[in-house]
């Protein structure tokens, strides 16, 4: 088969019995020009490396392969290894599939150190899961060059949420405060089989640079403490974190504001403080 007959994605479904199974969190794409505009969200893939993690029957697979994407895909359902299996042969050289659970596979070893996008429409929490792995830990920049992940539409406001809004919280720190999260595209529930309770929306992120001196780990520990109890004041909720409320002194942030209140940048300069 050449890539240029391949089936529709509802045959391909069909002939290889894989019916969308709830515990794998399986909502398909079928339309294929919606998959070509997802796929061009990470810009030029010519002889890009992607990872793609939950492929299923290979939707937004093929269209990154017609973009000329050199594609690692990650896929847990056993049933979609023949489906994948075909587009391999259809784009010869460009497809390595990997069958195995995305939480338990080590990323880091893909692509010999090369760069790498990463592409993903998974359930939320195996989304979130990985999301959050890939931006944490004191190694930045990261290995791979962008993050475009489907995501629920209300999971998507928490991570490009601005300080002051109820959705703002650990999620948005952690992907604005070396990263620009952005949304890149609303997605419909009526364009996947079956359709999802709510709405789904894309998010693309590009790292930028890490501010110097502070700790990921040390961040962290300053938000989790500064939301684990949101609606207190913040003299209470980092009274158990040595040095905090020295450091809001030093900073001259009033203790009687809430987390919400604060920007990623003050976040920021009192874990530099901390971090120290
Ligand atoms: N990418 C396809 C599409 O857009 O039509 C399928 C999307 S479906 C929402 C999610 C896919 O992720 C399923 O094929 C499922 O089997 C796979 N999946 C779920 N958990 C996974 C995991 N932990 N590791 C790898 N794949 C996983």
């Amino acid at each position: 088969m050449s890539n240029q007959d391949l089936p529709p994605l509802r045959e391909v479904i069909n002939a290889h019995g894989l019916f969308a199974s709830k515990a794998l969190g399986q909502n398909f794409l079928f339309d294929e020009q919606l998959l070509s505009r997802i796929a061009a969200i990470p810009g030029r893939l010519k002889d890009q490396n992607v990872l793609e993690v939950g492929p299923g029957p290979g939707g937004l697979t093929r269209a990154l392969l017609r973009a000329g994407a050199k594609v690692t895909a990650i896929e847990m359902d056993k049933r979609c290894m023949a489906p994948l299996g075909e587009l391999a042969e259809a784009f010869p050289g460009q497809l390595t599939v990997i069958e195995g659970d995305a939480l338990k596979i080590d990323h880091a070893t893909l692509f010999d150190g090369e760069p790498y996008a990463i592409l993903a429409n998974l359930p939320y929490n195996v989304g979130t899961a990985l999301f959050t792995g890939w931006l944490s830990g004191e190694a930045w920049p990261p290995r791979w060059a962008s993050l475009t992940l489907m995501f629920q539409q209300e999971v998507a406001e928490r991570i490009v949420a601005q300080s002051g809004s109820d959705a703002f919280g650990r999620l948005a720190i952690l992907s604005q405060w070396r990263a620009a999260p952005k949304i890149a595209m609303k997605v419909h529930r009526s364009a996947f089989t079956p359709p999802p309770k709510v709405m789904s929306a894309i998010i693309h992120v590009k790292p930028g640079d890490m501010p110097e001196g502070v700790s990921a780990r040390m961040l962290e520990r300053v938000t989790e403490a500064a939301f684990g109890q949101r609606r207190k004041m913040l003299r209470q909720s980092l009274k158990g974190l040595p040095g905090a409320l020295e450091a809001l002194e030093t900073l001259g942030i009033d203790p009687s504001r809430r987390a919400e209140t604060l920007s990623v940048a003050e976040f920021v300069s009192i874990a530099k403080i901390l971090s120290v």
